[in-house]
């Protein structure tokens, strides 16, 4: 069974850049998968295809056995919750509990579930004192961590985490790691892009090494030791 099967994607942004060339991969379901690569490698371009922020110009890209195209959209969306390298992509509401709440109430969750779901996620990522602060006046750290509990207030299949670790002080790494940890043990899938090679070859069960718009190595942390 597989959370996400990629054939032959190819992307191009509008300024003329490739970023992918022609990926074929496939992640099981529940496995933890680090996608490596040096920056530019194409890892953001290819995890903004994984909700259909993107949507592939050649090749296709199923999530649990949906395509992702502009009709399945909103059930992507619903299913893979992403988690963007820059919080500003995804941080803009008044407040931060506002933020975290956005995500649950746009898929019409009610007012007890949706105050839950946001009290469990700030908690998770400590940033409970925080919620009637404003996202804007807080810290590059603190903001990425709000982020975080938003995707993880919608409580998505699939988590997929682009660069979580960066920019957070050590504490809040800590925390990172018990979080994937829990949300992996509870049955999801969790995708991380790093550049990251000892945190890929500690923490994930599947790595996907990407170079250069392409698939450069795919298996257990073991295909590591003979990349470097
Ligand atoms: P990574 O996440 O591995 O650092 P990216 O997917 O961000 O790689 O970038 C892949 C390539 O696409 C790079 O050459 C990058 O400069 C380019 N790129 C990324 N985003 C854009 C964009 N919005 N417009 C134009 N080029 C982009
Ligand atoms: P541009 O307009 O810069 O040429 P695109 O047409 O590829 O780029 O538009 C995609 C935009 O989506 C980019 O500007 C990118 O920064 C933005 N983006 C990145 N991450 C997210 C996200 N998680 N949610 C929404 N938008 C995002």
């Amino acid at each position: 069974d597989y959370a996400v099967e990629i054939r032959d994607l190819a992307f191009r942004h509008r300024d003329g850049t490739v970023a992918l060339r022609g990926v074929t991969l496939k992640i099981k379901k529940g496995s933890k998968t680090a996608i490596l690569g040096p920056n530019g490698a194409g890892k953001s371009t290819l995890l903004l295809h994984l909700n259909g922020i993107y949507l592939p110009q050649q090749g296709t890209v199923k999530i649990l056995g949906v395509e992702v195209n502009r009709k399945n959209e909103k059930r992507v969306r619903k299913m893979v919750g992403l988690v963007s390298q820059d919080p500003d992509d995804q941080v803009f509401s008044p407040t931060v509990w506002d933020d975290v709440a956005f995500g649950p109430a746009n898929f019409g969750l009610s007012q007890d579930e949706i105050k839950n779901r946001v009290d469990e996620a700030l908690k998770a990522v400590r940033m409970e004192e925080f919620a009637q602060r404003m996202p804007f006046h807080l810290s590059y750290g603190q903001r990425k961590r709000v982020a975080i509990a938003g995707v993880l207030a919608v409580k998505p299949e699939i988590l997929v985490l682009d660069e979580p670790h960066a920019f957070l002080d050590p504490a809040s790494k800590a925390d990172l790691s018990g979080i994937l940890e829990r949300e992996n043990r509870e049955g999801r899938t969790v995708i991380v892009a790093t550049h990251d090679v000892d945190f890929a070859y500690e923490w994930a069960d599947e790595v996907v090494v990407i170079k250069d718009g392409a698939v450069q190595a795919q298996g257990g942390p073991e295909v590591l030791s003979r990349e470097e």
